[in-house]
This record gives structure tokens, sequence and C-alpha cells, in this order.
């Protein structure tokens, strides 16, 4: 009896194996439909998406669908700069042709590639997030955040809208989703569902764990939780990819 009870046991073994599959198949279905969920712009209609071959397409302008000086004097989405804060070289921003493709299940990267200048995710806006660097590859200075609206965002030479930190629009001091990197893994505000801080953050800024959106926890990234050249700012993202980088193209 005992040489039959044997082999049973494995193949019980073998089936739960395929359970756990099945768990992580439906977990990444998730990502796609949290992107689904999420990614709109009600006031410039620019962003859709697609899901098709394992991969999340999102499509967008990258305008914002919130106010900002940006949308220049007179428009109606038009407010001021925060005090001492102004234009300082690129004053308008205008419509792009933004597309991220992200896997519908992201996963570790063995490598983990540096983030470098330009963009580096989407928020669920459409619009472009960038790390801590600007032109030159510098890491953002003073002068350069004194360019910055209230969504810690400002046109690049392009006129290419784009958010470097934490603003009045996508996240302040909370645990609101800002959007996907173009790693595939989604990031939020600075704090957990729970309303603390995270303090187990790896290198990259990010960790494993629930979120309002993937009750089942998923890798995620947060904002810093550093107060940026004391300006008030939280970089959103800096340093290496968690994950694998897809495409981005402009
Ligand atoms: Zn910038
Ligand atoms: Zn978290």
């Amino acid at each position: 009896m005992k040489k039959i009870f044997l082999p049973i046991i494995l193949l019980n073994m073998v089936s739960c194996q395929s359970d756990d599959v099945a768990d992580n198949m439906a977990g990444s279905v998730e990502i796609a439909d949290v992107v689904l969920a999420h990614f709109k712009n009600d006031y410039t209609d620019g962003v859709s998406v697609q899901v098709a071959d394992g991969n999340i397409t999102i499509s967008s302008t990258g305008l914002p669908n919130h106010k900002t000086p940006y949308w220049g004097a007179g428009n109606e989405m038009y407010e001021d700069f925060p005090e001492g804060y102004h234009a300082n070289v690129n004053t308008s921003m205008s419509a792009h042709n933004y597309r991220m493709t992200i896997a519908t299940m992201p996963a570790a990267s063995g490598n983990h590639e540096e983030t470098t200048l330009g963009p580096i995710g989407m928020a669920v806006n459409g619009v472009p997030i960038y790390n801590d660097r600007e032109g030159g590859n510098v890491a953002l200075d003073a002068l350069t955040i004194t360019t910055f609206d209230y969504s810690g965002a400002h046109p690049g030479p392009g006129k290419d809208y784009h958010y470097h930190t934490t603003g009045r629009y996508t996240t302040v001091d909370d645990d609101h989703l800002v959007g996907f990197l173009r790693d595939g893994f989604p990031i939020y505000g600075r704090r957990d569902q729970d309303e603390t801080y995270p303090a187990d953050l790896d290198t990259y800024g990010g960790h494993f764990g629930t979120t309002s959106d993937f009750p089942n926890g998923i890798y995620h990234y947060h904002a810093s939780n550093v107060n940026y050249l004391n300006t008030g700012y939280y970089i959103l993202k800096a340093g290496a990819y968690y994950g694998t980088k897809g495409t981005f193209t402009q």
C-alpha cells in the first residue's frame, strides 16, 4: 500500500505548483485591469490603452488634466507659479505622441538598469515621469526647481511637460497611485495603504506589499520621503529600475 501512496502525494505536489502559476497569472491580469481603470485624461482626451500579446501600450499627448502656469496666461487651466517660482527658459508646453509599452507580467530584472534622462514612466493622466536628473544628466538643482509648478513639473526644451516630484494634482502626502514606470511596476505616493510611511524600501525605492489596487500584493515603488533640497518637493523616483525597462517612444 505504501508504494501506491507515494506517487499520489507527488502528483498532489505537482498540481499545487500549477495552482501557484495560475495565481500569478491572475495577478498579472490585474495589472492590465488597473491600467485600464486608472489611465485617463478627461481634459485633453489624450490617453488610450491597448492590451495585446502580453503587453500594455499606453498612448498619450502628455498634456496634464490639471492647472499649471504652463497652459499660458488666459487659458482656463492657468494658475500661478508657487511664490518665488517662475518660468525660466521653457515657458510653454505642447502635445506629443507618447507611447509607453509595459509587460502584463512584469518581473524583477537581473541587471537593474539605471534610469536615465527622459521619460522613465507615465502618470495615470498620461504625463511622463522623469527621475531626479535634468539636462546634462545632472541632479536637479535649486535654480531648476524654481521653474516647477505646484505639481513638481515643467516642460523641457522640447515643450515636453513632465513630473519630477510629488505635487498638488498627483500625490502630496498620501498613498495615491501616481502611475507606472517603464518596467511595468506601479508607483505610489509617500505612504502605504495603511497611511504609514514604508520603512523597508529597497535600493530601488520599492517593496512588495498590498496596495488599494492590488489587494494580493505587488512590487511597487514609492515617492521619496526626503524633502528634496528643502524645497517641499519629493522626488518621485531616482536610481535604477527594479524590473526590465519597456519602450517609451515620442
Ligand atoms: Zn525636467
Ligand atoms: Zn508600499
